[in-house]
C-alpha cells in the first residue's frame, strides 16, 4: 500500500501528540480516496481548521459512533501529511516536494492559512515549465495571488516552451478563459516593457542634449582642442577633450556649420539644422544676458520675444525636459550607471536627436 509509510508517520505524530497532551481516544476517522483510515481527535481538528470544526459540530444521528470525515480526490499520503500538519504545524521538505500542490489545495479548502503560506512558497520554488500551467490553474482556484503572478511571469517569459506542454494543451481545450487571461497578461507585460524602454530612451536623449548644452558653453567660452573663441590662444586649447563625451561631436558640427555651402544657399542640410537647433536650445536655457559668448544667443532671445513661435508649447516642454534631465539622472541612477550612459553617448549624440 502506497500510504503505509506516511500513514505510520502521521500516526506516530498523532500518538506522540496524544501522549503529550493527554488526549482521549481518537474520535474521528479521516477516510481517503485510497481507502486509508486515519484516527484523529475532533478537538485538534477543530482547533486547526474552522471548516473541519463546522463539520464536526454538525448534529449527528448517533452521538456515540465514531465520526467519519472523507477527504477525497488527493493521494492518501497527501491527506496523511495534511493531518500530520494539523497536529504538529510541521511538514517535511520531502512532503512538500511530493505533495506541495495537494497540500496547497487542502490548506485552502480547509482554511489553514499557515500551511497555505508555506505551500505557496514551497510550490513557487518548485515551478517548472512542465508544471507551471497546472500550478497556475490551482493558484487561481485557491486564491493565491503571489503564486499566480509568479506563474504568469514564468509563462510569459517562456511561452514558446510552455506552449508545448500538456498543461497548455489541456487549458486550450478546457479553459479558454484562462488561456485568454494568460495572453492578456503577456500582452500587457510586453507593452509595459516597451513603455519603460521608451521612457529610458527619452531620458537618455534629454541627458545627451543637456550635456551638449554644457559643451557648447565650454567650447565658446574656454575653447577646446582647435575650436574656440578668437581671443583664446590655440596653444592653450590642446586636446583631446576629456571633459565632455560630446565635445568632439559638437566641435565637428561647429566646423561644419561654419563651412557648409548648402547652409549658405538656404538648402536643407540636416547637420546645419541640428546645429541651429542646438544654438536655439542654448538660447532658451541661457540666463546670461550680455556676457554670453555662444553665437546667436541674443538673436534667438530677441526673436523669441518678438514673435510667438508656432510650436512654443512643444519647445518649452523640450527645454524643461533638457534642464531637468541632469538633475533627474543624478538622482535616479547610481554613479556606475551614469558613467555607462556617458560612455554610450559618445559622438552619436548629435546624430540621434530630433526636434518637433
Ligand atoms: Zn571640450
Ligand atoms: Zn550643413
Ligand atoms: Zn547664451
Amino acid at each position: 500500500m502506497e500510504g503505509n509509510n506516511h500513514n505510520s508517520t502521521s500516526s506516530a505524530v498523532i500518538s506522540a501528540t496524544s501522549f503529550a497532551l493527554h488526549l482521549p481516544e481518537p474520535d474521528v476517522q479521516i477516510v481517503t480516496s485510497g481507502g486509508l483510515r486515519i484516527p484523529t481527535h475532533s478537538s485538534i481538528l477543530a482547533m486547526a481548521s474552522p471548516v473541519l470544526e463546522n463539520i464536526i459540530e454538525r448534529p449527528r444521528k448517533h452521538r456515540s459512533s465514531v465520526r467519519v470525515i472523507p477527504i477525497l480526490g488527493v493521494p492518501s499520503d497527501a491527506v496523511s501529511a495534511f493531518v500530520g500538519y494539523l497536529y504538529s504545524s510541521r511538514c517535511t521538505e520531502e512532503q512538500m516536494e511530493k505533495y506541495g500542490i495537494h497540500l496547497l489545495a487542502l490548506s485552502h479548502v480547509y482554511s489553514v492559512p499557515q500551511l497555505k503560506q508555506r505551500c505557496t512558497r514551497g510550490v513557487s520554488q518548485r515551478l517548472t515549465i512542465e508544471n507551471v500551467v497546472d500550478v497556475l490553474q490551482l493558484a487561481r482556484l485557491c486564491d493565491a495571488p503571489d503564486l499566480y503572478l509568479k506563474c504568469m511571469k514564468l509563462v510569459s517569459a517562456n511561452f514558446k516552451a510552455v506552449e508545448q506542454t500538456e498543461g497548455w494543451k489541456f487549458i486550450q481545450g478546457h479553459d479558454p478563459w484562462l488561456e485568454l487571461e494568460i495572453l492578456q497578461f503577456m500582452d500587457e507585460a510586453e507593452s509595459r516593457k516597451k513603455r519603460t524602454r521608451r521612457l529610458k530612451e527619452e531620458q537618455s536623449l534629454y541627458l545627451q542634449l543637456s550635456e551638449a548644452m554644457e559643451c557648447l558653453e565650454h567650447i565658446y567660452t574656454e575653447g577646446c582642442t582647435n575650436v574656440g573663441p578668437y581671443d583664446v590662444e590655440p596653444a592653450k586649447r590642446m586636446g583631446p577633450c576629456n571633459k565632455y563625451t560630446t565635445c568632439q561631436g559638437v566641435q565637428l558640427l561647429i566646423k561644419h556649420f561654419a563651412l557648409c555651402k548648402r547652409r549658405a544657399n538656404g538648402g536643407g542640410c540636416s547637420r546645419c539644422k541640428r546645429m541651429w537647433q542646438l544654438l536655439r536650445l542654448h538660447s532658451s536655457i541661457c540666463d546670461q544676458l550680455e556676457s554670453c559668448r555662444v553665437p546667436l544667443c541674443r538673436q534667438f532671445k530677441l526673436k523669441a520675444q518678438q514673435q510667438k513661435m508656432c510650436d512654443a508649447a512643444k519647445w518649452k516642454l523640450l527645454v524643461r525636459r533638457v534642464v531637468s534631465a541632469k538633475a533627474m539622472s543624478s538622482l535616479s541612477l547610481p554613479k556606475r550607471k551614469r558613467e555607462e550612459l556617458r560612455e554610450t553617448m559618445g559622438c552619436h549624440v548629435l546624430k540621434t536627436f530630433r526636434f518637433c
